[in-house]
């Protein structure tokens, strides 16, 4: 290693169901609109020709678990529920078979987001990363080995705020599948172990408030919590 003019942060790593090593995140691909009823919620079209993406940095993920104060820079702060794929070879112009060999496990997350900021950066044609790529604003549960889980059929996908269920999907409304995910993304990217893509959110995303807390859940998988603390 160089010598550096400051530490190096510490990559953040994801504990792995019945395995001593964690998981370091390396790079979060985010699927955006891939669950019709939620496209239809945003008021946007799927667009069914392919799959498009957002990218949220490693950096600012945390584990299952956390409180995380309340954002700056927002009056709209919201929750995602997503499965999250955990990939563990190298993907290149992947075929589905490769695709389905590359996951290693899969995961609970939360795509947190500052809808206000998004749509305002949707509509003037802008970058959504003011939006969706904030500090602390991916959250990742512990995954789950794709030998201890899957395949990926009707799961039910949930998400509770204070106890209330507010999304309430199945795994069956996927509009890309986990293999064309990949198999189209990795034609764009060298996919690699320590990659994590976000699959997408179902319809009932809505905003969360400090004081209150997250949980979210996918049949067979472990939970994902955050806990909403107040501003900073
Ligand atoms: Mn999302």
């Amino acid at each position: 290693m160089p010598q550096t003019l400051f530490p190096i942060p510490d990559p953040i790593t994801v504990p792995v169901l019945g395995e001593a090593a964690a998981f370091p995140v390396h790079r979060i691909f985010c699927v955006g609109r891939n669950y019709a009823a939620h496209a239809a919620e945003m008021g946007v079209e799927v667009d069914r020709e392919a799959p498009f993406y957002f990218t949220k940095s490693a950096v600012n993920a945390v584990r299952s678990g956390t409180n995380t104060p309340y954002p700056p820079g927002t009056e709209n702060f919201h929750y995602e529920m997503e499965l999250a794929l955990a990939i563990g070879q190298p993907l290149f112009r992947a075929t589905k078979a490769e695709a389905r060999t590359a996951i290693y496990g899969y995961g609970c997350a939360l795509d947190m987001t500052r809808r206000d900021l998004q749509i305002r950066e949707r509509q003037k044609q802008r970058p959504w990363d003011l939006g969706k790529d904030l500090e602390q604003g991916t959250v990742l549960a512990p995954f789950t080995k794709s030998s201890d889980w899957g395949p990926v059929t009707d799961q039910r996908i949930w998400l509770e705020l204070d106890g209330e269920i507010k999304q309430d999907a199945t795994l069956a409304e996927l509009i890309w599948s986990c293999e064309e995910i990949l198999c189209h993304l990795s034609r764009y990217y060298h996919l690699r172990p320590g990659d994590v893509v976000l699959t997408g959110t179902p319809a009932g995303v809505g905003p969360v408030l400090a004081g209150q807390k997250l949980k979210g859940g996918i049949d067979g998988l472990q939970d994902v919590t955050l806990q909403l603390t107040d501003a900073e």
